[in-house]
């Protein structure tokens, strides 16, 4: 006789002296797949500023060369090994939050003071953007972790700094909507195409196209902050057109004390 059970993805074919076990491996198989890509995808972006790195320090170490072309080749060297740590970190940063490893520490938070100072630095990074700030005459206070929600701002001010023109407005504001908090990172700038919107929060993932060739990035900007949005329990949104500017929104939970009614309560009886 012989006959098949199936248990959990486990198939067994049994005949009178042997005894077959067939695993369904399918998830097993993607998920290597897609740790092959995605070793595949770093080894390629770690590669890039190792490249000139290399040859650049090659060329150093084997010619003389006159001190215009010793200084340029050296500040190539550092700009690249500068881009190839920062790479490192928010790959590291990335991988420990998906890992759930990097913890949160969150405390009450006005955002309009940490959202304010953060555009005062950009007002003074040497950037050529008029970065303008809106802001509500109430508090917008969320439970949040301050160095990791002022990384959020940094990098989607960062994305409308780049990819707009010099000279343009970038508006920021914050404010208190449908019981949820909301900060607009908007600019005017390159936008994203149609068929790259659903892509631009993947890890590594950067809009091909010539209008943006030139400007640097790593394509893990926008993963982090959604990483760090969601283990805020928020949300954070986007409206682009190409060349039309786009609208960062990031939506977090306004914070509501606890309620001390009772321990008041409790006081006054005693
Ligand atoms: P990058 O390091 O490439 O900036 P991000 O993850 O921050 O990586 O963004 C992914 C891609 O989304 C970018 O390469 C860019 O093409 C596009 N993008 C992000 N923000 C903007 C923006 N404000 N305007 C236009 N394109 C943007």
């Amino acid at each position: 006789s012989l006959y098949v059970t199936v248990i959990q993805g486990t198939e067994e074919i049994r005949d009178r002296n042997r005894l077959f076990i067939f695993r369904d491996r399918t998830e097993e198989m993607e998920r290597e797949l897609l740790q092959e890509e995605m070793i595949a995808q770093v080894s390629h972006e770690f590669r890039t500023p190792l490249t000139p790195i290399l040859g650049y320090s090659e060329i150093l170490r084997s010619k003389e060369l006159p001190p215009d072309k010793l200084k340029s080749y050296s500040a190539t060297i550092h700009h690249e090994a500068v881009r190839l740590s920062r790479l490192v970190d928010d790959f590291l940063d990335l991988q420990r939050m998906e890992s759930g490893r990097q913890p949160y520490y969150l405390v009450p938070l006005d955002l309009r003071e940490m959202v304010s100072q953060t555009v005062e630095e950009w007002r003074h990074n040497g950037n050529h953007h008029s970065i303008l700030l809106k802001l509500p005459e109430e508090p917008v206070i969320a439970l949040a972790d301050a160095d990791r929600m002022r990384q959020v701002l940094d990098n989607l001010i960062s994305n409308a700094v780049k990819y707009s023109p010099d000279g343009s407005e970038v508006h920021i504001s914050a404010a208190l909507e449908g019981g949820a908090i909301r900060i607009d990172i908007a600019d005017n700038g390159l936008g994203i195409p149609e068929k790259d919107k659903e892509k631009v929060f993947r890890k590594f993932y950067r809009v091909e196209n010539n209008d943006r060739k030139k400007i640097p990035g790593s394509g893990l900007g926008l993963p982090i902050a959604k990483e760090i949005v969601e283990g805020h329990s928020g949300q954070i949104t986007f409206v682009s057109r190409h060349y039309g500017g786009s609208i960062f929104t990031v939506w977090l939970p306004v914070y509501t004390p606890p309620s001390t009614a009772g321990a008041v309560l409790l006081i006054g009886k005693e």
